[in-house]
């Protein structure tokens, strides 16, 4: 047992959305070793709107082990949005999130660790390879990483997925951010601090499916995409200038021809073509106006960012962003 084991506190924040057959695997196997790494600990699951036993299940486990606590979301809110309510709740001078699904291992735990001691205050888990995902998923991932590194303002840490530790100081930034349209991976190397990464082995899904499918991690690459680029923004106008200038050059020519060569054709294709393309244009720079419109709308409701339906072992979520949290009843068993 050493000094740094009693000095601090740590928390796990675990989003599930209908883990039930996993969490009591996952507490069995985080547990030894929380023990191990920290005299204060906590697991703090975040119930995203299950509608399996996940809660029933996380309620039994607390009536056995008190440090199992956990707060459940009126509805399924997103992993996102999850993991913000997480971090709002964790009480741990360090935070760990992890999956449900023990992909990533509880092993790796005094691994993150031992770099927050060094004085890391982002600590992130980076996957070494993605075998256990199809080849399509990944070439998409890559695809993704690849157009965001191009466009992004902010880099993003390689390889780093949610298995993170954040350090109080890393939780607080990230509290402070009170963005609709969540992309933590973004805001995880957005708040900055001195990061390093781990690599480690990302196991199998213990059971059930993926929660995500193709339809929400497009959603995601496009929440990510949009809210840490302006890019998507800008292009259209260049794209707008460069065939308004075709358009002059073309007009020229035709001029010049109509007055020392004479009139060939009558030019309906020409301006047909022209009329098209630039209503395409227009169309589609309008779509992208529409689409950040469409986020200062969701911005200026100021809706809170999730609502705690009921706290398992938890005293107080208290948002540092966004509206006041609705104040539901304790849990009593
Ligand atoms: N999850 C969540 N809300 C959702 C989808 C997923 O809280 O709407 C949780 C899920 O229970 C798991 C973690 O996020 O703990 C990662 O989900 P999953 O394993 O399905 O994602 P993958 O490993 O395929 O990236
Ligand atoms: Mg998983």
């Amino acid at each position: 047992m050493s000094d740094a084991r009693r000095a601090f506190q740590l928390s796990i924040v675990v989003p599930v959305f209908n883990e039930a057959e996993n969490l009591t695997a996952l507490v069995a196997r985080l547990t030894p070793v929380l023990a191990r790494e920290a005299e204060e600990w906590e697991i703090l699951f975040v119930d995203d709107g299950s509608t399996d036993e996940s809660l029933a299940r996380i309620r039994r486990l607390n009536a056995g082990e008190p440090r199992v606590r956990a707060i459940s979301l009126s509805r399924n809110f997103g992993k996102e949005v999850a993991i913000a309510a997480g971090l709002d709740a964790a009480r741990g001078d360090a935070v760990v999130i992890m999956d449900a699904d023990l992909q990533h291992p509880p092993e790796m735990v005094p691994e993150l660790l031992k770099r927050w001691r060094d004085g890391h205050a982002v600590v992130y888990a980076q996957r070494r390879d993605r075998a256990y995902e199809g080849p399509m998923k990944r070439g998409f991932t890559r695809l993704f990483y690849e157009i965001f590194a191009r466009l992004g303002e902010t880099q993003l840490h390689e390889e780093a997925g949610d298995f993170q530790l954040f350090d109080r100081k890393a939780v607080e930034a990230l509290r402070l951010l009170g963005e609709r349209a969540r992309f933590s991976k973004g805001l995880y190397s957005w708040i900055g601090f001195k990061s390093v990464g781990v690599p480690f082995e990302v196991g199998e899904r213990l059971h059930g499916k993926s929660r995500y499918n193709y339809r929400k991690l497009l959603h995601f690459a496009w929440d990510g995409i949009t809210s840490f680029s302006t890019v998507p923004l800008r292009v259209w106008t260049y794209l707008g200038v460069f065939i308004s200038l075709g358009a002059v050059i073309t007009a020229i020519y035709f001029l010049l021809e109509a007055l020392f060569v004479g009139v060939r054709t009558p030019g309906f294709p020409t301006l047909i073509v022209a009329v098209t393309l630039l209503a395409g244009v227009q169309l589609m720079s309008l779509g992208m106006i529409g689409e950040y419109i469409g986020r200062i709308f969701a911005e200026v409701k100021r809706r809170p960012l999730y609502i705690v339906a009921e706290r398992v072992g938890v005293e107080v979520v208290k948002p540092l962003s966004g509206a006041p949290p609705t104040v539901a009843p304790r849990h009593k068993d």
